[in-house]
């Protein structure tokens, strides 16, 4: 695995690419992945795909819960609604915070 020290393009192959295909930066500007810096994006890959799929649900749930709450047909509903726009904003914003957290550990790729 390599990476563009420009952008942090990954290439995966045994050499790095004459040109990085994001940035256009040189082969020379990418790097050789040390083992376990590779093993840390092959672990991260595929829980990080599962928090991305869950702020696209997560996304969809505040715009139904905010269609929902305009609707607005009686109260126990607006409840419910509004509930879901709460949870959802909270689990989103907690999402969004760990995906950060991995990007400056590493983890990401
Ligand atoms: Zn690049």
């Amino acid at each position: 695995m390599w990476r563009c020290s420009s952008c942090g393009y990954i290439h995966e192959g045994d050499d790095a690419p004459d040109k990085c295909p994001k940035c256009g930066a040189p082969g020379e500007k990418f790097e050789k992945l040390p083992d376990d810096a590779v093993e840390l994006i092959n672990r991260s890959r595929y829980t990080n795909s599962l928090h991305m799929t869950l702020a696209g649900l997560l996304a969809d749930m505040m715009d139904i819960a905010e269609e929902g709450i305009e609707d607005n047909l009686d109260p126990a509903c607006v409840k419910i609604f509004t509930k879901a726009k709460n949870c959802s904003e909270m689990l989103l914003g907690s999402v969004n915070a760990e995906l950060a957290g991995h990007m400056k550990k590493g983890k990401w790729g």
